[in-house]
């Protein structure tokens, strides 16, 4: 952090004005990924549903404010959005953990330590950890990535499965009949919560769900 960071009232990582991590005013224009509720015959486009991965829930559509605070997050070392981006996705978190009870563990998804050192953190792992205190639920940080992979960001859906086979393992086992809430920061084609489900499920785990803050839609 430079001096002038120091002196400076952090800028709004949605708009650039001076005063929050994330103003008032972006948190207010995040839009939700899920369906209004006059919309129920229609699919929910913040719901994917898988394979080993039973489903997937996004809070928010990945798009201006919200792409905007994401992109700091994961690339600018602004962990201090972590907080607030969590908070504002706990109404739909909420909504997936109705679905799952017995014993349920946050789960996030690695990065691979060489970019997790370049980064400083796990951003998926920060969202996790104030999303599992907010709800009571323990952290269980047990996935790894076991090999870097080729960015996912272009590929189709085939192409992200097949770069993605054997890059996740255990570090830990998981209580066996457990259900694990994997936890990303941005959805888009669940091939990278669908591969983490794997091997959770291979692990022990009963039911894997995931989340996102947001959703490529
Ligand atoms: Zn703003």
């Amino acid at each position: 952090m430079g001096v002038m960071e120091l002196l400076l009232p952090p800028a709004c990582a949605g708009c650039g004005r001076y005063g929050a991590v994330l103003c008032v005013t972006c948190v207010a224009g995040m839009r939700s990924a899920r369906a209004p509720d006059d919309h129920f015959s229609s699919a929910d486009p913040g719901i994917v549903v898988g394979e080993a991965l039973e489903v997937a829930v996004a809070a928010f559509v990945h798009e201006g404010a919200t792409r905007r605070a994401l992109q700091r997050l994961k690339y600018g070392g602004a962990a201090a959005l972590a907080a607030p981006l969590a908070e504002r996705a706990m109404p739909a978190l909420g909504d997936l953990l109705a679905m799952v009870d017995g014993d349920v563990a946050l789960v996030p998804v690695p990065v691979h330590p060489e970019r997790q050192r370049q980064r400083g953190y796990n951003q998926a792992a920060l969202l996790a950890r104030v999303l599992a205190s907010r709800v009571g639920l323990p952290l269980r940080d047990v996935l790894v990535r076991t090999r870097p992979t080729a960015r996912q960001h272009g590929l189709s859906r085939a192409a992200r499965l097949h770069n993605l086979r054997g890059a996740f393992g255990l570090a830990e086992c998981v209580p066996p009949g457990s259900a694990a809430v994997l936890v990303d920061d941005i959805l888009t084609t669940s091939a990278t919560l669908e591969a983490c489900a794997e091997v959770l499920r291979a692990g022990g785990a009963a039911r894997v769900v995931g989340f996102a803050i947001a959703r490529e839609v």
